[in-house]
């Protein structure tokens, strides 16, 4: 199995470190011929408008598209508002995943926050099931989804931090920034 991560900017080497944790190969992806062979894709947090520019000058929308219609593709913050299908302001964006997502939603850098979410799909097979520390930076909230997607994570108040539809997943937060791999290992059981 080889998982890319697309390295326009953001934190791509947190993801890969991960990935490196769980002895599983990864590359960096740029351009459109370093998908080829891939079974996976995750798209980094860092800033969506930066990501989505950067993706359109590299003549990268359309083959991301492409890719995302028959892989798992899994979106960490900014990944998340770059895979979405809206948000509600002019920006390039995939537009693959059934969510309207809302931007820096808890605020300014200085609201980042950490909190510990309970996130049932990652139960063991033996009922455990310890909260997931969460770390949210100028984070997005999935603010409403379409039908076919299944809500993994809210927060205690209700809002919506991680979704999934089919093959693509969509975290608010940086699972990459802990050393909990769960959500990079539910991940890699959706490539399978
Ligand atoms: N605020 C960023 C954006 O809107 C996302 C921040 C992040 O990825 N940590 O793109």
């Amino acid at each position: 199995m080889k998982i890319g991560v697309l390295a326009l900017q953001g934190d791509f080497l947190e993801h890969q470190q991960a990935l490196d944790r769980l002895v599983v190969e990864s590359c960096q992806v740029r351009n459109a011929a370093e998908l080829a062979g891939l079974n996976g894709l995750i798209i980094p947090g860092g800033e969506s408008t930066v990501i989505g520019k950067l993706a359109q000058d590299f003549a990268l929308l359309e083959p991301l598209r492409t890719f995302a219609k028959q892989h798992a593709v899994w979106g960490t913050c900014a990944g998340s508002i770059f895979l979405s299908k809206d948000v509600r302001r002019e920006q390039p964006l995939l537009g693959m995943m059934d969510i309207t997502v809302e931007r820096n939603a808890f605020g300014r850098q200085v609201d980042s926050f950490e909190i510990d979410l309970d996130i049932p799909v990652l139960r063991t097979p033996t009922g455990e099931n310890p909260p997931f520390h969460a770390i949210f930076i100028r984070a997005p909230l999935i603010e409403s989804v379409g039908s076919g997607v299944e809500i993994l994570s809210a927060l205690p108040d209700g809002r919506v931090v991680a979704a999934r539809q089919g093959h693509w997943l969509a975290t608010a937060f940086h699972p990459e920034l802990t050393d909990d791999d769960r959500l990079h290992r539910y991940f890699l059981e959706m490539v399978q």
